[in-house]
C-alpha cells in the first residue's frame, strides 16, 4: 500500500509505486551538511528515503545560515554540531525514516566503517582530499556516488557509477594546484548550492529507488551569475586509472595529518585518538578563559584563540592557519 504522504511521487510514472517502496528501504550518506548538504538531507528525507547518515566535523555559525537551509538562528546561538542540528530538523520533517548523526571527520581510518551499506554516498564537502577518499571507497565497494562542488555563482555535479562510468580520478586524476577560491573567500550564494544540492539528490533518488539506468551520466555546470549553464559528456574511463583500473586506493590507507581549514583562519586537529570527557575538560579550563558548550562539543576561548573540542579528541582551532600554533594551544589547554 502507498502512503498518501508521497502519492505526488508516486503518481509520477517513470518513479512510481515500486520505486518508492526500494526508496523507502535504502540508505544515503550525506557527507558534510553545509550548504549542499543540508539541500540534499533535506529532499531525500522528504521523500522518503529510508535511512540517512550525515557525517559532518563542524558546528552551526551565524555566517551558515544564508545558506544552509535546515539551520535556524537558535543552532547558532547554541553552537550545535551541523549533523545533529539537521538531524533533528529533518525528524521534524519526517519523523517516519531513520536518520544517523556522525559529529566525525571523514578520514582512512573511519571511512569505510561510515560509508558502510550506502546505496549511495552523496558529495557535499569542501575540499579534494575528502572527494578522493570517497571515490576510493565507492570504487572499491562498487557505491555510487554524486560529486558536487560550489563557489561564487558557479556550481558543478557529476555522478560517479563504479565500473559503469569515468570514476573522478579519471576526470581529475590529481588536485588542482594552488589556492582555489573557497566559499570563504570568493563567498557562495545560496541559490547555487541549492541548485546543485537538488541535481545530486535527484540522481540519488534514481539510484536508491532502482532506477539507476536513468541517472544523467553527464558533467553539469553552471554559472548562475554570468551564464551559462552547460552539460558536457563525461569522459570515457582512463584504462590506466591508478583507481578505478589499476586498484591502487591510496587515498583509502593514508593517515590525515591536522589541516588548516583554508580561508577560514582555523586549522583542525584530528591526530589524537583518546576520547575526552568534555565535563572533566571544562573544570579543568575553568578560570582560563571563557568556556561554553554542550553535549556535543566545549567551546573555549583563550585571547585570540577560539577552541571547540569535540569528545572523539578532534578539536577546531579558530585564529591561525599555522599548524604549529594550533598544535601549540591544543597541547596547552588539553594535553599532548
Ligand atoms: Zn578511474
Amino acid at each position: 500500500m502507498v502512503n498518501e504522504r508521497y502519492s505526488r511521487q508516486t503518481r509520477f510514472t517513470p518513479f512510481g509505486a515500486e520505486g518508492q517502496e526500494k526508496l523507502s528501504s535504502a540508505t544515503a550518506v550525506i557527507v558534510g551538511c553545509g550548504a549542499l548538504g543540508t539541500v540534499q538531507a533535506s529532499l531525500l528525507a522528504r521523500a522518503g528515503a529510508g535511512a540517512i547518515r550525515l557525517i559532518d566535523r563542524d558546528y552551526v555559525e551565524e555566517s551558515n545560515l544564508q545558506r544552509q537551509i535546515l539551520y535556524t538562528e537558535a543552532d547558532a546561538r547554541d553552537g550545535l554540531p551541523k549533523a545533529e542540528a539537521a538531524r533533528r530538523h529533518l525528524l521534524e520533517a519526517n519523523s517516519g525514516i531513520l536518520v544517523e548523526a556522525h559529529i566525525a571527520d571523514l578520514n582512512p581510518e573511519n571511512a569505510a566503517d561510515l560509508l558502510a551499506d550506502a546505496g549511495v554516498i552523496l558529495d557535499a564537502t569542501d575540499n579534494f582530499e575528502t572527494r578522493y577518499l570517497i571515490n576510493d571507497y565507492a570504487v572499491r565497494a562498487a557505491t555510487p556516488w554524486i560529486y558536487g562542488a560550489a563557489v561564487g555563482g558557479y556550481g558543478i555535479a557529476m555522478p560517479v557509477l563504479p565500473a559503469d562510468s569515468a570514476c573522478f580520478r579519471c576526470v581529475y586524476p590529481s588536485p588542482p594546484g594552488g589556492a582555489q577560491p573557497t566559499c570563504e573567500t570568493a563567498g557562495v550564494l545560496g541559490p547555487v548550492t541549492s541548485l546543485i544540492g537538488s541535481l545530486q539528490a535527484m540522481e540519488a533518488l534514481k539510484i536508491l529507488s532502482g532506477r539507476a539506468a536513468a541517472v544523467r551520466r553527464k558533467i553539469f555546470t553552471a554559472d548562475l551569475w554570468h551564464g551559462p549553464v552547460r552539460e558536457t559528456s563525461m569522459p570515457a574511463r582512463d584504462p590506466d586509472c591508478p583507481c578505478c583500473a589499476r586498484r591502487e586506493f591510496t587515498w583509502l590507507t593514508g593517515r590525515r595529518a591536522p589541516v588548516s581549514l583554508c580561508g577560514r583562519n582555523a586549522v583542525q586537529i584530528h591526530e589524537r585518538r583518546r576520547p575526552i570527557d568534555l565535563t572533566r575538560l571544562a573544570s579543568q579550563l575553568e578560570g582560563l578563559g571563557e568556556i561554553r558548550g554542550n553535549e556535543f562539543a566545549l567551546r573555549f576561548r583563550a585571547g585570540d584563540y577560539h577552541l571547540t573540542v569535540f569528545p572523539d579528541g578532534r578539536a577546531i582551532v579558530k585564529g591561525t592557519t599555522d599548524i604549529g600554533v594550533a598544535r601549540g594551544i591544543y597541547a596547552r589547554y588539553i594535553g599532548a
